[in-house]
């Protein structure tokens, strides 16, 4: 169908109500659960096409996420869409507030290359349960996951219902033209900007799910074993190409040593001796991306790894030292193997450094102390993250998920996907039995009990 006709259709399927029943939007759940299903096969062959990503990483981090969301959803689904009473003041005795959640209609959503089928269906299950229609646009970067999707929501859905759009920055600019009734961006912040002025045109509710540069921070006390077993999974993982990955390590200066040898060990463990050869190891996604990273080794000492390929975009993980505060590395989101190393003696450096930054998406802590959990949970603002662990809060569907200032702003996953692609429109039931005098301009209540009612 013309992307320029799709909106208009979906707002006339979107009016004839089909979208509001809660058994019609768990049947659309269960039917995108089954095509997810049906199609994991042709998914897992374009994740391995398009990023070289294993079929484990594929299941573990794609395509399972979804499936779980489902199923958290479904279960709940039914207690969620339920207008809610509230109270309501002395001043409007007589009344009953309610809530009810409405969709918004037809919701855009624009997805990013890295987790190219998670990122674009788990917002859909968003949508879809809060009742919406829906257009995904997945990223030209990965081409054969787009075109297995495009083809998985096609044979699933009809296109005034929810419809896959393909193509890069024209697809989305005339997407963007359009007035959605919402906008959910994942990307980075550069384009976040550019999405946020062009839905500001037509007032157009944003969600946006950026990134920048996470910060993981390993306190003397912390247990080195694990939190070098976790850091090196949530840095090598889709090859560091996560939006939560960690970027950069501050490590108090006692423990660094021991820290590095245990990283450089698990790397090991996961990829061998010869990573760039194994089988499992996600590549780089293409040749622009490889160049900007391998610009990054030449910015600090390289404490171990430092080896790619280039004829395969494979790229072992790398620790880096010694780096200028204002190289390229300590300021782009590096989105790859690489993990520069600060040290830092005493918490307050490292804590000042973060916030010298832009507030992360993610933020780590290594330490078996909750006093120091607990300060450097109140002295940071970052989007969420976790302690004494990485990466791993974004598989739990009880924690909303999302960023903060340029990190991104709103957030999904769970009971947030309902809210976020859901109105709360908020209605006053009046009584007709009686009518409280005091607002009317003919009142005999004067200021004096009107001040004390307004309490
Ligand atoms: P990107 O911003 O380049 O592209 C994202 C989407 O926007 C794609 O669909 C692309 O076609 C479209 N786009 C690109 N340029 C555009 C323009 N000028 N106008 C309109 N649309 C445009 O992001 P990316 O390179 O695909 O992904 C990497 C970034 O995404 C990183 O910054 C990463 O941290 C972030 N990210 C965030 C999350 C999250 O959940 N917060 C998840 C994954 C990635």
């Amino acid at each position: 169908m013309n992307p320029d006709l799709l909106l208009d259709r979906q707002r006339t399927f979107f009016a004839t109500g089909a979208t509001l029943p809660l058994s019609f939007r768990l049947e659309q759940l269960e039917r995108l659960r089954g095509a997810l299903e049906s199609h994991e096969a042709d998914l897992f062959a374009a994740l391995r096409d398009d990023l070289h990503k294993s079929e484990r990483d594929s299941f573990l981090t794609e395509t399972a996420l979804c499936l779980t969301e489902i199923s958290f959803i479904r279960k709940r689904l039914a207690r969620w869409m339920k207008p809610k009473r509230v109270p309501t003041p002395l001043t409007h005795i007589g009344s009953v507030g309610r809530i009810y959640p409405e969709p918004y209609g037809s919701a855009l959503i624009l997805a990013p290359w890295n987790y190219p089928v998670q990122l674009a269906i788990a917002p859909l299950i968003g949508a879809i349960a809060a009742g919406n229609c829906a257009v995904v646009k997945p990223s030209e970067l990965t081409p054969r996951v787009s075109a297995v999707l495009a083809r998985l929501i096609g044979d699933t859905f009809p296109a005034d219902y929810i419809a896959v759009v393909e193509g890069g920055v024209d697809a989305s600019e005339a997407l963007l033209a359009q007035p959605f009734d919402y906008l959910f961006f994942t990307g980075s912040p550069a384009v976040g900007r550019i999405v946020m002025e062009k839905a500001a045109r037509h007032l157009t509710p944003v969600t946006l799910e950026l990134g920048g540069k996470s910060p993981v921070i390993v306190h003397r006390d912390a247990d080195l074993a694990k939190a070098a077993r976790r850091i090196a999974w949530a840095k090598t993982l889709n090859a560091g190409q996560t939006c939560v990955a960690p970027d950069y390590l501050y490590v108090h200066e006692e423990v660094k040593k021991p820290l590095l040898a245990a990283l450089r060990e698990q790397a090991n463990a996961f990829y061998g001796s010869d990573p760039l050869r194994h089988p499992d190891l996600t590549r780089i996604v293409n040749e622009r991306h490889f160049r900007r990273l391998v610009s990054y080794l030449d910015e600090g000492r390289v404490v171990f790894g430092g080896g790619y390929d280039e004829a395969t975009r494979a790229m072992e993980l790398t620790v880096l030292e010694a780096m200028d505060a204002d190289s390229a590395v300590m300021q782009d989101e590096i989105f790859g193997p690489i993990l520069p190393v600060l040290t830092y003696r005493d918490l307050n450096e490292a804590l000042a450094g973060i916030r010298s930054r832009p507030k992360p998406l993610s933020l780590y802590l290594f330490t078996e102390s909750r006093e120091m959990a607990r300060r450097v949970l109140r002295e940071t603002s970052f989007g969420g993250g976790a302690v004494n662990d990485a990466v791993y809060h974004l598989a739990s569907p009880y924690l909303p998920f999302g960023g903060v200032g340029t990190s991104g702003t709103g957030s999904y996953h769970g009971r947030a996907s309902f809210d976020t692609f859901t109105h709360y429109k908020s209605v006053l039931h009046q009584t007709s039995r009686f009518d409280l005098p005091f607002r009317y301009p003919d009142s005999k209540a004067g200021l004096g009990l009107l001040r004390k009612l307004m309490k």
